[in-house]
């Protein structure tokens, strides 16, 4: 049988599949055609991946990739290649008033898979430094309901980042996240909530939200986090995580204290899925990319299958793309990550400058989008 593309003697990481062992895995146009040992297949590229991890594409749950637009934003194809990530979505870059020049300038012209999340506030993050809903006035639910109308395909739901810096306290405060949570319904889609200095307590805010919203900046210090003062999860939060709540690591430059993952890790409440906030001001450290933030789980003591599930069939869950993205499945795009997993001693950095170490750290190698192997292959095996 003939493929175009074939990858060879990889460990295949599948969760959705159930696979942990070396295989193959054929490519024909943009869809996986096989996956299984020894393939008998002849193919225009053959990639020998002998020693290294074979895994969907990352879905990165939260990144900033509106370029020159707003000021911390990154480059989408970099990141892709840079971290294994086949899809990212951008957590409220945009509001109403800038997601069609995202979409037009950025989400149609990447290699990468971009998908947003639609900001509260008008103007997404264009001058976050201000608080982008200190002034209730930029608050727009209905713009966001017709935005998601209108890019359905690709603004597949609400962003509002919640601390009482931005969104105000008190009243305000309230207004803006009661807001956010009905342009999350209205539109039938689902509510990502940035968790600062929040100006309302976890424990309130959780019975508003519905299975599938999301917390992001889950493992956050300071003091909105998901400890109480005896350092237990709280009971809410717990519920909250039964009930099909998603909790979203979004590492980010200020979100992500040694001491909060451990405890929660400690009481079972782990993280659904593992994303980054990568965005100018960490992409340098502490994050750097979805690998290193993946490492720093694996030192923590989680396995490699639950660190690939929470980088791939869980964001594609959490997307409700599952079925095409995710997963190494026959049938599925062809979006394919290639990793070395490098052994020594190597320190690793949380939000709060507090270095621990760890013994193994994954590097992304290759990248594959959609059939078609991003440069640097070449590179690597040279
Ligand atoms: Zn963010």
């Amino acid at each position: 049988m003939q493929c175009n593309l074939l990858i060879r003697g990889g460990t295949v990481i599948d969760a959705a599949a159930g696979q942990n062992q070396i295989m193959d895995v054929a490519i024909t146009g943009d869809r996986i055609v096989a996956v299984g040992e020894s393939l008998e297949y002849h193919a225009d590229q053959v990639i020998d991946a002998s020693g290294l991890i074979v895994s969907p594409g990352l879905i990165d749950l939260h990144v900033h990739v509106y370029q020159h637009h707003i000021p911390i934003s990154l480059n989408a194809d970099e990141l892709s290649i840079a971290g294994g990530v086949t899809t990212q979505l951008d957590a409220g870059s945009a509001g109403s008033y800038n997601f069609d020049g995202f979409r037009r300038d950025y989400i149609d012209r990447a290699n990468t898979e971009v998908l947003g999340l639609v900001n509260l506030a008008c103007t997404g993050l264009v001058a976050a430094n201000l608080g982008e809903l200190l002034d209730p006035r930029h608050s727009d639910p209905a713009g966001v309901v017709a935005t998601i109308e209108r890019h359905a395909d690709v603004a597949v739901g609400v962003k509002i980042r919640a601390g009482a810096h931005i969104i105000g306290s008190g009243q305000q405060g309230w207004d803006h996240f009661l807001a956010a949570v009905a342009a999350a319904r209205d539109s039938n889609t689902w509510l990502m909530i940035h968790i600062g200095e929040c100006p309302m307590t976890l424990p309130e805010m959780m019975p508003h939200l519905q299975p599938g919203d999301c917390i992001t900046h889950c493992f956050k210090g300071g003091s909105t986090t998901l400890l109480d003062e005896n350092q237990h999860v709280f009971k809410e939060i717990k519920k909250a995580a039964d009930d099909g709540i998603i909790f979203d690591v979004g590492h980010g430059f200020g979100s992500f204290h040694w001491d909060v993952v451990t405890a929660c890790l400690d009481q079972d409440l782990l993280p659904n899925t593992i994303s980054t906030d990568l965005h100018l001001k960490n992409v340098h450290g502490p994050v750097y990319d979805m690998p290193t933030t993946m490492s720093k789980f694996l030192m923590l003591g989680l396995s490699l299958t639950q660190v690939f599930e929470m980088s791939t069939l869980a964001p594609a869950k959490a997307l409700g793309r599952e079925a095409e993205i995710g997963t190494l499945k026959v049938g599925s795009r062809a979006d394919i990550a290639l990793f070395e997993m490098k052994t020594g001693e190597f320190t690793f950095t949380d939000s709060y400058q507090q270095v621990r170490s760890g013994s193994q750290r994954l590097q992304a190698v290759g990248t594959i989008q959609s059939g078609t192997l991003a440069p640097g292959w070449t590179q690597y095996k040279l």
